[in-house]
C-alpha cells in the first residue's frame, strides 16, 4: 500500500518567508488526507503537484490561525474547480460554524457535500475509519482545545512470492491473491492457494501527528512504536520556560517523547519565525533520539 507524506508547512505563529504555516499531506492508496490547512496551503499543493481532487479528508488539530486559515481558501477554490465529491472535515467544536458563516457571507453555494465531523479534544478514541486506515485521536495539551492524529493502516497487503508465481494468471487473480483470497476454478475449486503464492502481509504502517502542545507523557503510550512520528518543536532548550508559557515543546522535549516511545522516526517541525537557522534543532533532539529530521517544505517521505 501506497503510505506517503509531504510535508508543506513548517512555521508557527507569524510568517517567515521561507516556512509556510502547518500543513501536512498524506497520500494513502488513491485518497488524500490532509492535517491542518494553513494560511497558503492550497499553494502548496499546487507548488509539490498534489492533486486537490484526490483530496478526501482534512483533519484540523486546533482553532489557532496557523493550522487552518487556508481552509476556507481551499474549499473555494475546489467549489471553482466543480468539484462533486464530497469531503469529510474533522475539527474541534467551533470549526464548522466558522466555515459556513465564511461561505454564507459571501454567497457561496458549494457543488459539493461537506461533512464536519466535530473532534473531542480531551480523550483518545477512533475518530474514523475507512477500508485502508483509521485514524484515532492525540489529545495534546494547549491553549485551546487540540488534538493530534494517529493514522494507521488497518492491515498490509500480501506479497506475491515470485519465484513460485504460475505464469498463467490473469491481471485479476494476481490482484485477489495480494488481497489475501486463493484462486478458484471455474467449478469453484482451489485452483492456486493462497497460501504458498504469498508471504505474509507486510507490517501496517502508522504516522503520528502531534502540534500543538506542551510536553506531555501521555503522548507516549498513544504514539508508541509508530513508523514515523511528528512532533512539535517551536524552541529550543534554552527557551523551555517560554515553551511552558505557550503550551510548545522544545525539540530536546520532542526527542524525547520519540525515545521514549520507540518511535522507528521522528521529524521536527513548527519553529517558532525568532530561529534563522534550523541545525541547532536537529543536534539538540539527535542528541537524545538519533534518527530524527527536520521538516522542511515540500519534504516528502514514504511511511
Ligand atoms: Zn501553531
Ligand atoms: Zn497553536
Amino acid at each position: 500500500m501506497s503510505f506517503q507524506l509531504t510535508i508543506l508547512g513548517t512555521g508557527s505563529a507569524t510568517p517567515v518567508l521561507t516556512r509556510n504555516p502547518t500543513a501536512h499531506y498524506l497520500h494513502i492508496e488513491q485518497d488524500g488526507y490532509l492535517i491542518d490547512c494553513g494560511e497558503g496551503t492550497q499553494n502548496q499543493l499546487l507548488r509539490y503537484k498534489l492533486r486537490s481532487t484526490r483530496l478526501k479528508y482534512i483533519f484540523i488539530t486546533h482553532l489557532h490561525g496557523d493550522h487552518y486559515f487556508g481552509l476556507i481558501g481551499l474549499i473555494s477554490t475546489l467549489n471553482m474547480h466543480r468539484r462533486t465529491d464530497d469531503l469529510w472535515i474533522f475539527g474541534p467544536k467551533g470549526l464548522a460554524e466558522i466555515i459556513t458563516i465564511q461561505l454564507k457571507y459571501s454567497d457561496a453555494w458549494l457543488n459539493f457535500k461537506v461533512h464536519f465531523i466535530e473532534t473531542e479534544t480531551e480523550k483518545t478514541y477512533q475518530l474514523f475509519e475507512n477500508e485502508c486506515v483509521t485514524v484515532t485521536t492525540i489529545p495534546l495539551v494547549h491553549r485551546v482545545p487540540c488534538c493530534g492524529f494517529l493514522i494507521k493502516e488497518k492491515r498490509g497487503k500480501r506479497k506475491l512470492r515470485k519465484e513460485v508465481l504460475p505464469a498463467d494468471l490473469s491481471i485479476d487473480e494476481i490482484k485477489s491473491l495480494k488481497e489475501g483470497y486463493d484462486i478458484l476454478d471455474e467449478n469453484g475449486q482451489l485452483k492456486y492457494s493462497n497460501a504458498t503464492l504469498t508471504k505474509p502481509e507486510v507490517e501496517p504502517k502508522s504516522y503520528a501527528f502531534c502540534s500543538d502542545t506542551l510536553f506531555h507523557e501521555p503522548i507516549i503510550e498513544i504514539v508508541r512504536g509508530v513508523d514515523l512520528l511528528y512532533h512539535e518543536a517551536t524552541f529550543l532548550k534554552d527557551l523551555t520556560a517560554r515553551a511552558t508559557q505557550t503550551c510548545h515543546s522544545t525539540a530536546a522535549q520532542a526527542a524525547e517523547i520519540a525515545e521514549r516511545a520507540k518511535v522507528k522516526k521522528l521529524v521536527i517541525g513548527h519553529y517558532s519565525s525568532r530561529y534563522k537557522d534550523l541545525e541547532p534543532f536537529l543536534l539538540e533532539a539527535k542528541k537524545i533520539f538519533e534518527n530524527t529530521i527536520l521538516s522542511t517544505e515540500g519534504l516528502t517521505l514514504d511511511i
